[in-house]
């Protein structure tokens, strides 16, 4: 399983969060879904991981960049 800090990477394919990969494994190393087969370098698995990350943080970050936005736009921001 490759994790970030705080967020399991899923697979862009399937959503399964377990990988094969080889030991040591560099960024311009495969690893591979073991649920659906989807190969894919870990560099872009990190990337896709932070995507995954931006979506859980950002709702939570939203109702307060939105109370911010209010203040600042007010009356255009709905
Ligand atoms: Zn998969």
């Amino acid at each position: 399983m490759i994790k970030t800090t705080h967020v399991t990477i899923q697979c862009p394919q399937c959503g399964y969060t377990d990988f094969e990969q080889p030991e040591n494994v560099q960024d311009d190393d495969f690893v591979k879904c073991v649920f659906c087969g989807h190969q894919i370098m870990l560099c872009d698995l990190k990337e896709a991981g932070i995507e995954q990350a931006k979506e859980i943080l950002i709702p939570e970050a939203k109702k307060e960049i939105e109370e911010m936005l209010k203040n600042t736009l007010k009356g255009t921001f709905k």
